[in-house]
């Protein structure tokens, strides 16, 4: 079998689990945490290093691709895999996200829903918006060159088709906690309906080039914090033949756990399931517990450029005095490549130089972290010793030597 999903252990409060997905360019051991490499790129860190790391899958963006280079180039270098250098499993996102970040000029709030909320709350001074949704796709302009396009389930499908990702998701409308109930259901809708466009063109692309590797869809539950509205997307879409699930969307630390619950009580048990956009420590525990399969997000890279690091004893910032002439590793408890060779002191010297290798090893250890967390989080569920890990490591995280430096 090219694809997949089996689960190989289960966690006593009967959602989490762990597994096996398997595609044409490898399995990936589950729970797994996916680092996201926007463009083609894990920002700063060669390919082999991401693999050294652990990381046994990337994570790239749909929309970015499409602008910059182009389906048909990244097609023709045969897929996303061969053009990048990484030999892996690759996914995609569907382009929803970004396109509907346009559609917020750029302001912290994100909502597309022009009818019930002020447009001076959601789109920054100075910014137009980019983008308009309506029941058959989204009009944006490209944030490169301002040139107009259209996204619809069928372009997303066939710009995914065109990148030759192993995972691609389904065009949602993606919505926040701060649009309505009403408009959360106007939205639910047309995810349902874009849904099953996907899975249509999905197929029909699959004839087509029946040559290629099989693609794997997963389709995405919407519905903000409202339980009916999650557990009722959860259903409906997961009825609808997809391969595996991604849960996207708003979700806040506090009822993170809670939301995942809903939506995986409702979902097919036998498919992966993917949680979209989250990646700090103390979530992934949630996630995981309750029944997420995989994670991607842009945190570790992201921080680790503004050198925020991860440790086990909580978060710092290497750019702090205590770190100048540091001899110690960023993290005693670290197994990565710039904590083996590279003094906090050294790192410090390199962020405030402004040294192109800082972004490089600071990267490279929050991946790793990251990564050999939900690793870790994977070996005690198969163990049986889930609950006293966590107990244990979240205590340190919480209450360790740096937890209130940030
Ligand atoms: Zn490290």
């Amino acid at each position: 079998m090219t694809h997949g999903f089996d689960i190989t252990s289960r966690l006593e409060n009967g959602r989490g689990r762990t597994g096996v997905i398997t595609t044409p360019h490898g399995q990936i051991q589950t729970p797994a945490f996916i680092p996201v490499g926007t463009k083609g790129t894990v920002k700063s860190v060669l390919p082999e290093s991401v693999r050294d790391l652990g990381a046994q899958a990337i994570l790239s963006n749909a929309y970015h691709l499409y602008l910059q280079p182009g389906t048909e180039i990244i097609d023709s270098a045969g897929g996303l895999g061969a053009f990048m250098n990484w030999p892996l499993p690759t996914f995609t996102d569907s382009g929803g996200f970004q396109v509907l970040s346009l559609g917020v000029g750029f302001k912290k709030v994100l909502s597309m829903d022009s009818t019930n909320t002020v447009e001076s709350d959601v789109i920054a001074p100075g910014k137009d918006r980019l983008a308009h949704v309506d029941d058959e796709g989204v009009t944006f302009k490209s944030h490169l060159d301002g040139s107009r396009h259209r996204f619809s389930a069928e372009v997303s499908m066939q710009v995914q088709h065109a990148i030759g990702a192993d995972i691609m998701f389904a065009f949602d409308e993606c919505t926040t906690l701060m649009n309505t109930r009403e408009y959360q259901m106007i939205a639910m809708r047309r995810t349902l309906e874009w849904a099953q466009r996907c899975i249509d063109e999905h197929r029909r692309l699959t004839l087509e080039h029946s040559s290629k590797p099989y693609q794997m869809l997963f389709g995405v539950v919407q519905g903000a914090n409202y339980e009916d509205l999650r557990r009722k997307a959860a259903k409906e879409i997961g009825e609808l033949d997809f391969d595996g699930f991604g849960i996207g969307g708003a979700l806040d630390k506090e009822t993170l756990g809670t939301i995942i619950g809903w939506v995986v009580d409702e979902l097919p048990e036998n498919k992966p399931r993917h949680l979209l956009g989250i990646g700090e420590p103390l979530d992934l525990f949630e996630g995981a517990e309750n029944g997420a399969d995989t994670f991607d997000c842009v945190a570790p890279t992201r921080n680790a450029r503004n050198s925020a690091l991860l440790t086990a004893e909580g978060r710092f910032n290497v750019s702090n005095a205590f770190s100048r002439g540091n001899s110690n590793p960023i993290d005693t408890a670290c197994d990565c490549y710039t904590c083996l060779n590279f003094s906090q002191g050294y790192l410090h010297h390199a962020f405030k130089a402004n040294e192109l290798i800082f972004p490089t090893l600071a990267s490279i250890h929050n991946l790793r972290f990251t990564v050999r967390l939900v690793d870790q989080i994977r070996e005690h569920m198969n163990a049986g010793t889930y609950r006293e890990f966590k107990e244990e490591w979240v205590a340190r995280f919480l209450t360790g030597r740096y937890a209130k430096k940030i």
